[in-house]
């Protein structure tokens, strides 16, 4: 089974791509992870994406295409759930021949409807913890002791250089102009179940699991 998460930033596909890995033994392929790690190590793709992500535009449609083609030619598992690829009808088009080059396909693109206006308030308060990767947010999910991860008991923290208001706009206005768009594309192939991005992180999640055991 291979899935889309689609919703603007801050919407909980990352969250929500976590629970499914966790549940279902499927892989997450965020191609936003993806360009922080390369960002990270200082290869060439990071050295050309490191300004246009601090601005909150898009990165070329060649780059993420290229690295989901290199991730999936590692293997997927019991699926893979595409979180935050892709952003715009060229790369939708250039999954399509990803997958179908392997033999695959897409079985839903799951969309999480929320409140823009919350959104921006959940992505400035988030952060991570910087061992295990667990989620918290200063307002809705501090960890129960403060200072230590609930998870790994881990005691340093992280935050997303593009996690500011500003630029959180410019992504807002991005996913606007440019990845909406693609919805009624897949909507036309009969691919498109929505969910509310606005329920319990556990509500939705209840409700994806539902879709794909086509409940
Ligand atoms: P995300 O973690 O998905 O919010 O992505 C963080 C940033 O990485 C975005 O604001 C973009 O600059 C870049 N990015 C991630 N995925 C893509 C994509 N599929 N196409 C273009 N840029 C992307």
């Amino acid at each position: 089974m291979n899935i889309i998460l689609l919703g603007p930033p801050g919407a909980g596909k990352g969250t929500q791509a976590a629970r499914l890995v966790a549940d279902r033994g499927m892989v997450q392929l965020s191609t936003g992870d993806m360009l922080r790690a390369a960002v990270k190590a200082g290869t060439p793709v990071g050295l050309q994406a490191r300004a246009v992500m601090e601005s909150g535009g898009l990165v070329s449609d060649e780059i993420v295409s290229a690295l989901i083609g290199e991730r999936l030619d590692q293997g997927t598992g019991n699926g893979a759930i595409f979180d935050g690829y892709p952003r715009t009808a060229a790369q939708a088009e250039s999954l399509d021949e990803l997958l179908a080059a392997r033999g695959a396909k897409l079985d839903y693109v799951i969309e999480l409807a929320v409140d823009e206006d919350a959104l921006v308030e959940r992505i400035v308060g988030r952060f991570t913890c910087a061992t295990c990767g667990e989620g918290y947010h200063d307002k809705f999910k501090q960890p129960k002791v403060a200072g230590t991860c609930d998870v790994c008991g881990g005691h340093e923290f992280k935050r997303r250089a593009d996690d500011n208001e500003e630029t959180v706009r410019t992504r807002m206005a991005e996913y606007r102009a440019k990845t909406a768009p693609i919805i009624p594309i897949y909507e036309a192939r009969g691919l498109v179940r929505r969910v509310d991005g606005m329920a319990d992180i556990g509500e939705v999640t209840a409700a994806i699991e539902a879709i794909l055991d086509g409940r």
